[in-house]
C-alpha cells in the first residue's frame, strides 16, 4: 500500500515548484517510511529461489504485488526461464514518454549452504540487515524502485503527468541477457517507450580517495567495457611421439601464443568519464596527487608500470586479456595431442576499435602456427550523457546523502543497460545505496544481505528521482 499522507501532498508540491523536494514530500529526517515494509517485502522477495533460468515463480510474486497496489502491468514473457513485465503507473499503450526502472528478478546459485549463516533463501530479517541470495543483488533495488514508484499512483490518477514512470523486471541478466534485457530492447522497445533507464551499475563507496577516505563517492555507470571472447587453436598437425617432439606442435604453439598474449603490455587509454571523474575527485587532493588526477589523460601514460600494477585502475585504463580455458585431446602422456586451444575473455575499452584490437592480437601471435577465432563480441554502444537525467539522480543522491561526491563511471563488467543504450536510451546504472567492503564482498558470495536502513534511503533516493526529473520537463 502506498503511504497516504505522502500521497496526499504531492499536488500541491507540483503546483508550488518552488519547494525543494526536501522540503515537500520526501521522507524527513526521522520520519519512518510509511508504507510497505520493505524489509518484510525484501524478504519475501528473497524467500522464492529465482536462479537464472527459473525467474518465474519470483516474478509473479512481485507482478501481483506491483498490480494489487495499482500499477498496470504487463507480462511480456511467461516462462519458467524468461519471465519479463513492466509495472506503470499508467498503461503503456498511452504511449507516455517512459521512465525505466530496470532489475532483474534472477540471482546467482547460493553455493554450499553450510557457507552461509542463515540459509540462503530464508530472507531472515536479522541485525538490521535482510540476508539472503539476492538480497543486494538485485532484489533490494527492485523493492527500492517499486515502491517510490507507488509513491506516485495517487498523483498518477488526480493529474495528467508527463511521464510514465515503470519498473522492468527482467530474467536472465546474471546468464548475459538474452532471456530478459535484450528481448526487450529488441522486440518491446517500442510498446515500453523508454526516455531513460535507471538500472545497476555503481553505489556509493568510501575509501577512493587518499586523503579523506571516509568521503562517500557515488558512482553512476554511463558507459562500460565491451565483452569479446577469443578463441586460439592451432592448425600445427604434427601429433606424433613424445620422445621426439617436432619443432612446431599444437599444444605448445597455443600455450607459446598464448603467453605472448598474457605478456603483452596493454596501451593505457582514459575514457572520458574516467578522465572527468578523476578530475572532480582531484578537487579533495592536494599537491602531487592533485595535479596528477587532473591531467590524468596526459599523465597516465607516464605512470604505465605503476597503473598495470594495480588490477581495478587497469582494468579501468587498458583493454584487459584474461586466459580462461585452456585444453588439449587427452590420450596417453607419451602422445602429443593433434589439436589445442585456448579461450580469452577479453574486455575492451569503449573507444577501442575492434578490428584494429584484432590486428594487434595477430601481431603478437604471428611467431605462432595458430588461428584467431572470434567466438563472440558485443557491439559498441555510446556513452550515456550527463544530461537531464543524470542530474536529476545526482540531485537525489545530495539531498538524501548530503556530504557525498557524484562522479560518472564506467563499468569494466558488463549488465542489461548495454542493451537499452545500443538502441540509443540513455541509461544510468546505480544502486542508490551506500555499500561497505563487507556488504560488496556479500555479493556472489555467501551471505549477501542489505541493511534495512539503505532499502529507506534508496526509495529516497527514486523517490526524488521521480520528483526532480517531472520538475524538469520544459
Ligand atoms: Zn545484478
Amino acid at each position: 500500500m502506498a503511504s497516504k499522507n505522502i500521497c496526499f501532498l504531492l499536488p500541491a508540491v507540483l503546483s508550488i515548484l518552488a519547494l525543494s523536494p526536501a522540503e515537500a514530500f520526501v521522507l524527513k529526517q526521522g520520519q519512518e517510511y510509511s508504507g510497505t515494509d520493505p524489509a518484510r517485502l525484501l524478504s519475501e522477495y528473497v524467500q522464492i529461489p529465482s536462479v537464472s533460468g527459473s525467474e518465474k515463480e519470483a516474478g509473479e510474486f512481485l507482478e501481483a504485488f506491483c498490480r494489487e497496489n495499482g500499477l498496470y502491468t504487463r507480462v511480456f514473457t511467461d516462462r519458467e526461464d524468461s519471465y519479463n513485465f513492466a509495472a506503470s503507473l499508467y498503461p503503456l499503450d498511452q504511449n507516455k514518454p517512459n521512465i525505466i526502472f530496470l532489475t532483474h528478478i534472477d540471482v546467482v546459485p547460493p553455493g554450499d549452504e553450510d557457507g552461509w549463516t542463515y540459509p540462503p533463501f530464508s530472507g531472515k530479517i536479522a541485525d538490521g540487515m535482510v540476508w539472503g541470495r539476492g538480497a543486494i543483488d538485485n532484489k533490494a533495488m527492485g523493492v527500492m524502485q517499486v515502491l517510490a514508484i507507488l509513491e506516485y499512483t495517487a498523483l498518477a490518477r488526480e493529474t495528467d503527468l508527463p511521464y510514465n514512470v515503470s519498473l522492468l523486471a527482467v530474467s536472465g541478466e546474471e546468464t548475459g541477457g538474452d532471456m530478459g534485457a535484450r528481448i526487450i530492447a529488441y522486440e518491446f522497445l517500442e510498446e515500453l517507450n523508454p526516455v531513460v533507464v535507471f538500472g545497476e551499475g555503481g553505489a556509493g563507496i568510501s575509501g577512493l580517495l587518499p586523503s579523506l577516505p571516509d568521503m562517500v563517492v557515488f558512482g553512476i555507470e554511463v558507459e562500460q567495457k565491451r565483452r569479446m571472447f577469443l578463441e586460439i587453436t592451432s592448425g600445427a598437425t604434427t601429433s606424433g611421439h613424445g620422445s621426439i617432439p617436432r619443432k612446431r606442435y599444437a599444444t605448445r604453439e597455443v600455450v607459446s601464443a598464448s603467453n605472448a598474449l598474457i605478456e603483452a603490455i596493454p596501451a593505457i587509454s582514459v575514457s572520458p568519464s574516467v578522465s572527468e571523474s578523476m578530475y572532480r575527485l582531484s578537487y579533495y587532493e592536494r599537491g602531487i596527487i592533485k595535479r596528477a588526477m587532473k591531467n590524468i589523460d596526459f599523465l597516465a601514460p607516464l605512470f604505465g608500470r605503476f597503473i598495470r600494477e594495480d588490477p581495478i585502475v587497469a582494468s579501468m585504463v587498458t583493454n584487459t586479456m584474461a586466459l580462461t580455458s585452456l585444453s588439449s585431446a587427452e590420450g596417453a602422456y607419451n602422445q602429443i595431442p593433434a589439436d589445442a586451444r585456448a579461450v580469452f575473455d577479453c574486455r575492451l575499452l569503449p573507444a577501442t576499435c575492434e578490428d584494429e584490437f584484432l590486428e594487434e592480437i595477430k601481431r603478437i601471435v604471428s611467431p605462432w602456427e595458430v588461428n584467431i577465432n572470434v567466438l563472440s563480441s558485443s557491439p559498441p554502444a555510446p556513452v550515456s550523457p550527463q544530461g537531464m537525467f543524470y542530474h536529476a539522480l545526482e540531485e537525489s543522491l545530495f539531498s538524501v546523502f548530503g556530504e557525498i561526491e557524484v562522479i560518472p563511471f564506467l563499468f569494466v563488467a558488463i549488465n542489461d543497460n548495454r542493451f537499452f543504450r545500443r538502441r540509443g536510451i540513455p541509461s544510468y546504472g546505480l544502486l542508490p545505496a551506500i555499500m561497505p567492503e563487507e556488504l560488496m564482498e556479500s555479493i556472489h558470495y555467501f551471505d549477501e544481505r542489505f541493511p534495512v536502513e539503505s532499502l529507506n534511503k534508496g526509495i529516497e533516493v527514486y523517490v526524488n528521482l521521480i520528483y526532480n526529473i517531472l520538475n524538469n520537463k520544459e
